[in-house]
C-alpha cells in the first residue's frame, strides 16, 4: 500500500486534463486535423487537382470536414495542415464550412449538469472509430469524473453514438435502437462514414449515411475522430462546451 501510494506520488495526475485544459497535441494531433486554405485559393483550385480529393471534400470554398478523410493527399497542392487544436464538432452546416443562421446546435439533454449515459452502435464502420470511442473508457479518459457513463442498453442511453456508414443489414438495427431510447434523446455521428459514407460513400452495400435513418443532432468529423474531439461531441450535446479556443 505505502508502495503504492509513493508510486502515485511520484507519476502524479496521469488522466486527461480536458475539457478544465485545452486538448494537447497529443490528444489532438496534427495527422487528425483538416487541411486548409483560404477561399480565393481553394476557388483558384483546377478540377484536375480537386479530383485527388479521393472523397470530394474540396469545394470552392470551404473544405468539407464531414468529408475530410485526412489522408494529406492535397497538401500536394497547396492546402495547409491546420493549425488549430479545436476538434472538429459541429452541425452538417458547421463542418461543410456555412454559416447558415437556421443550422442551429441541438438543445442540451443535460443543461443543469446532470450525468449522461451513453450508448454507442456499429453500423459498419472498420473499427477504428470503435476503438476511438472505446478508448473513452480508460482511465486516461475517466469519463465518470465528467458524470458520463457508457451503458448497455438504449433504453437507459440520453445519447446514441453511431461509427461507421450504415450497410443494409444495420438500418433496420439502428433504427429499433434510436426508438428504444427515452426522450429527450440524442445521436451524434462520428466519423466520415458516418457523417457522409466517408471512403465508402457511393458503394454498392453502403449507400446512405446515418441522417438518412435516424436524426442526427451533432456531427464529429475524422477518420477516425481522436476520443478527446468524441468527448467534445458528446459535451456539446451535454449543454457543457468545451475550453474557448482563444483560451487554450
Ligand atoms: S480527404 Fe484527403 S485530400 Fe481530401 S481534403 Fe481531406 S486530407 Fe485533403
Ligand atoms: S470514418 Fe474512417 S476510421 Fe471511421 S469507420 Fe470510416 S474508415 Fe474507419
Amino acid at each position: 500500500m505505502t508502495n503504492w501510494l509513493r508510486h502515485s506520488a511520484a507519476r502524479g495526475i496521469l488522466t486527461s486534463r480536458y475539457p478544465d485544459r485545452a486538448a494537447t497535441d497529443e490528444e489532438l494531433p496534427e495527422a487528425g486535423r483538416t487541411p486548409t486554405a483560404r477561399p480565393e485559393e481553394l476557388a483558384r483550385l483546377s478540377d484536375g487537382s480537386r479530383s485527388l480529393c479521393p472523397t470530394g471534400a474540396i469545394g470552392e470554398r470551404a473544405v468539407d470536414q464531414g468529408r475530410c478523410i485526412r489522408c494529406e493527399r492535397c497538401l500536394a497542392i497547396g492546402l495547409r495542415p491546420s493549425g488549430s487544436t479545436a476538434a472538429s464538432v459541429g452541425t452538417r452546416e458547421e463542418l461543410r464550412g456555412s454559416s447558415n443562421a437556421a443550422d442551429r446546435r441541438p438543445t442540451p439533454v443535460a443543461p443543469f449538469g446532470t450525468s449522461l449515459h451513453v450508448f454507442m452502435i456499429d453500423v459498419g464502420s472498420c473499427h477504428a472509430c470503435n476503438a476511438e470511442v472505446l478508448a473513452l473508457g480508460s482511465p486516461y479518459y475517466d469519463l465518470n469524473r465528467l458524470g458520463l457513463f457508457f451503458t448497455n442498453s438504449p433504453r437507459h442511453a440520453d445519447v446514441l453514438v453511431v461509427v461507421g456508414v450504415p450497410t443494409p443489414e444495420m438500418a433496420e438495427p439502428l433504427r429499433r435502437t434510436y426508438e428504444a431510447m427515452p426522450r429527450p434523446k440524442t445521436v451524434l455521428a462520428v466519423g466520415a462514414c458516418a457523417i457522409d459514407g466517408g471512403i465508402f460513400a457511393g458503394g454498392p452495400r453502403t449507400g446512405s449515411s446515418v441522417s438518412d435513418i435516424v436524426p442526427v443532432d451533432l456531427y464529429v468529423a475524422g477518420c477516425p475522430p481522436p476520443p478527446v474531439a468524441i468527448l467534445e461531441g458528446i459535451l456539446a450535446l451535454a449543454g457543457r462546451g468545451a475550453t474557448a479556443e482563444e483560451d487554450r
